[in-house]
């Protein structure tokens, strides 16, 4: 399936002519600023968005398009928790620099900001210790891989259960995790006698609202690692690029 097909479903959600997200040309990857990015690996992106739910969307570069995934709780650095990650449509590899506002009544109507970006390394190898091409990899329902962004950093795996395509109805999708890799792998890793962090006195009690999610930021209060702003920041900010009905000149 060539790029193009792929960005269709992408395309067809979205009113390009409205709105001024990228509309998936494609462009010369340019990581100016970007320091620790490898030139040939490919680039992740992890966007908090503020739509009708309160979403991450974990994108990852692969065979020029960002393959897409929706976690509801976001990414966990805490290796026990398993995040539920449900697909979505690739987006083009221009959206991973978004961040902004999509209006009200367009698809995914809401605040945008770029919470993590970096690059990954693909690190699946089949039995004999080959390694296996990413795609394949996702193909194959299980792929792990090495964050190097500026706040997810170490081994995650995406693994999809259920079914590898939709059933019958639209709304029988695959479901997948997504599970940060214990250092170290071994026994007694993050496992042993004192199990230090956190949890403690049981003193912090109720406020923290909703659960731990130790290894994951509220999303209203975490930073863009592009701006430092806040979703609120950035919805508020006078520059953020928004939805203009007439607005013909795009920079
Ligand atoms: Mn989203």
């Amino acid at each position: 399936m060539s790029d193009e097909d792929k960005l269709r479903t992408y395309r067809g959600k979205r009113h390009f002519d409205r709105t001024r997200e990228p509309s998936g040309e494609r462009t010369v990857r340019q990581d100016g600023a970007g320091g620790q990015d490898r030139d040939d690996d490919p680039v992740f992106v992890v966007q908090i968005h503020d739509a009708s739910t309160m979403h991450f969307d974990f994108r990852l570069e692969v065979d020029g398009v960002l393959k897409s995934w929706s976690v509801p709780k976001g990414p966990s650095t805490d290796p026990h928790d398993k995040r539920l990650a449900l697909p979505t449509e690739d987006h083009p590899m221009a959206y991973r620099d978004f961040e902004g506002v999509i209006p009200e009544g367009e698809y995914g109507g809401g605040t945008v900001i770029v919470w993590d970006q970096g690059t990954y390394r693909p690190m699946s190898h089949d039995k004999k210790k080959r390694p296996v091409p990413f795609a394949e990899a996702l193909e194959n329902g299980h792929a792990t891989f090495e964050l190097h962004g500026e706040k997810l950093r170490g081994q995650y795996a995406l693994t999809r259960f259920h079914g590898r395509e939709e059933r019958s109805g639209a709304s029988a999708k695959p479901t997948w995790l997504l599970v940060r890799k214990g250092a170290g792998e071994g026994k007694g890793a993050g496992e042993g006698k004192g199990a230090g962090e956190g949890k403690g006195s049981g003193k912090d009690g109720g406020k923290s609202g909703g659960g731990k999610s130790g290894g994951t930021p509220d999303p209203r209060r975490a930073r863009s690692a592009r701006s430092g702003r806040t979703l609120r920041q950035v919805a508020e900010a006078p520059d953020a690029p928004r939805w203009e009905p007439h607005g013909g000149d795009k920079e």
